[in-house]
């Protein structure tokens, strides 16, 4: 067999093979790569249904199917990717952070993908609870400057328990570390009371789902400005008819379709950091919120990399 025998082969069987993010290649140390997939397997932050410390596995073995083909991932162009090196650093699963030490997960998190942001990488991160995003926007915040947030969600993640740290609570403690500028921040799928917005705006589902797509596209683009852009998708800003796995969902939300044409049209805005999170795959005995899940995750290394600061190299 040749070596283009052996990729389709491999690209021919996503049920076999060596799990990592879309089949890239397992760098526990890369140096020159665009974008490291990390995995944060952590539910320690989870206020309702626990379970998403299986997600980047699940959101993994999914990514290997939904990104089988050789001619790329549809509808983007296949260059996109192609131009860029895109590998899967594995998960930070170190200590004993399954166990209900939520601080150690943000140590780890850091430990980990600081060193990774060091090297010029824009990290994609795939959680795990929506608690993982903390660690994550503060590293992107220290190599970055303070973010504009793009947060796709049921929830606005910012209610307000004083100093308590969970995945309901990160995105307004990480607003007042200014790593994230609400005035140049947005939400987008909300359906879930909060009346502080914490200076964020917020476009709930309903305004998504009753107007043009390209109108909260246009919104979007405007809110963020200049600065540097960072997009954490919870999974759950789907309707649970598309992503019933997860741990608190909420009727009446997105369909896969919709985000996917929301997240294409961020395309070219400068964006150097991402996450998906709250896949939780006791609970999707189908697959089909890991299946989305992975179609978006792969929208957002797509978007990293077409938010890299310096053009591809020719190929
Ligand atoms: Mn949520
Ligand atoms: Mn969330």
């Amino acid at each position: 067999m040749d070596d283009a025998d052996d990729v389709y082969a491999i690209a021919s069987a996503p049920f076999a093979g060596p799990l990592t993010f879309a089949r890239a290649p397992f760098d526990r140390d890369p140096t020159d790569a665009d974008i490291v997939v990390v995995g944060v397997p952590f539910d320690g932050g989870t206020t309702y249904r626990p379970g998403a410390r299986l997600g980047p596995r699940a959101v993994r073995e999914q990514s290997v199917y939904v990104g089988q083909y050789p001619w790329g991932h549809w509808p983007w162009d296949a260059q996109v990717l192609a131009e860029r090196r895109l590998v899967d650093w594995g998960d930070i699963a170190g200590t004993v952070f399954w166990a209900g030490y939520p601080q150690r997960m943000v140590r780890d998190v850091r430990a980990a993908v600081d060193p990774l942001l060091a090297t010029g990488a824009s990290v994609l991160g795939l959680g795990g609870d929506h608690m993982v995003a903390y660690p994550l926007v503060a590293a992107t915040a220290e190599r970055h400057g303070p973010l504009a947030l793009v947060h796709i969600d049921a929830h606005s993640d910012t209610w307000d328990m004083g100093d308590d740290l969970n995945h309901g609570t990160m995105f307004r403690l990480a607003a007042q570390e200014g790593w994230i500028v609400p005035d140049h921040s947005i939400q987008v799928g909300i359906r879930t009371p909060n009346p502080d917005t914490c200076g964020f705006r917020v476009v709930d589902a309903d305004t998504v789902l009753d107007r043009p797509l390209a109108e909260t596209v246009a919104e979007v683009r405007a809110r963020v400005g200049g600065l540097p852009v960072y997009v954490s998708f919870d999974i759950d800003a789907l309707d649970p008819a598309f992503a019933p796995g997860t741990g608190t969902p909420v009727a009446g939300g997105l369909t896969t379709r919709e985000a996917r044409v929301l997240l294409r049209g961020l395309a070219g805005l400068r964006i150097v950091g991402a996450d998906l999170v709250e896949v939780a795959p006791a609970l999707d005995p189908s697959d089909a919120t890991a299946i989305a899940a992975a179609t978006l995750a792969l929208d957002l290394a797509h978007l990293l990399a077409l938010g890299r600061p310096e053009p591809a190299p020719a190929v």
